[in-house]
């Protein structure tokens, strides 16, 4: 962990959105410095999964109020696909539901995407392959996972570490997963995590984890828990507050919110 830097990777300050003129962040404030993990808890529905859609741009949520700076930069004008070249992560975004395109292609695509945008040369495949055993092996994936059709089949298991894989891949500085460990048994969860883990050894990478369960907060520990209702954080904590919340529920948080 490390908080001695003066900007933060991530600031988010007084965060509003709308999704079809229906308010749902109210007021979202957060900061996540390099080499931090934040986990972000919550009932159904209190706003996980759109702060983060947000945070990446994802066209269908109106920012009404507030800014998202990362690295310093207003990132609220830029679109996704720029957010994701300089840095930002959210494990399963859009492209992913073409049918027949093949793992390694369609990862081959978002590598060079981001090539392209920094002006780098375009990789072909065979020297795309290469980079691609150095990846997989780091993560220790079996490579012919790469010959077959993206998400066609996949266990939740699979899609989640094809994530990760992207995450590696695409050497993004803020990760966000939402939900990585839903659907997953204890074994893959285990050894997600175990992936995870190694990825936060770069002390420059920062991510923040969604989930409802404290469970994955067993296998990665978190520098922060915040707790949403309502679109707001309510409740920021050290690794402990997901014990509290396990035992308590989210109900003695209600008030907090009003
Ligand atoms: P969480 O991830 O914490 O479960 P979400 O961010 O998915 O919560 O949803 C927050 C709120 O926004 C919920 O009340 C949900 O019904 C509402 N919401 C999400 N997407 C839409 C949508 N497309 N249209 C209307 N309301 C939506
Ligand atoms: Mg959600």
């Amino acid at each position: 962990m490390n908080n001695n830097r003066k900007i933060p990777l991530l600031e988010i300050k007084n965060l509003h959105a709308t999704i079809n003129g229906n308010k749902i962040l109210n007021g979202v404030n957060l900061s996540i410095f390099p080499g931090q993990i934040h986990a972000i808890m919550g009932t159904n529905g209190s706003g996980k999964s759109t702060l983060s859609k947000i945070i990446v741009g994802h066209p269908s949520y109106t920012l009404t109020e507030g800014e998202i700076l990362f690295m310093g930069q207003n990132i609220c004008e830029l679109e996704p696909d720029a957010r994701s070249h300089i840095g930002l992560f959210l494990a399963f975004q859009y492209p992913v539901e073409i049918a027949g395109v093949g793992n390694e292609d369609f990862l081959r695509l978002a590598y060079n995407a981001k090539q392209t945008y920094f002006n780098l040369p375009v990789i072909d495949p065979l020297d795309f392959h290469m980079i691609m055993q150095e990846k997989l092996e780091m993560i220790k994936m079996d490579p012919s996972f790469l010959q077959r059709n993206l998400n066609e089949g996949f266990s939740g298991g699979e899609k989640k570490r094809n994530e990760i894989l992207q995450f590696a891949l695409l050497d993004s500085i803020l990760g966000i997963l939402d939900e990585t460990d839903s659907g997953l048994d204890i074994d893959a969860l285990k050894s997600i995590s175990e992936t995870i883990n190694q990825l936060m050894l770069n002390k420059e990478k920062s991510i923040i984890l969604i989930t409802h369960y404290k469970r994955l907060l067993e296998y990665i520990k978190p520098d922060f828990i915040h707790v949403m209702q309502d679109g707001i954080i309510v409740k920021t904590g050290n690794a402990d507050l997901a014990n509290i919340l396990e035992e308590q529920g989210y109900e003695w948080l209600k008030q907090l919110a009003e």
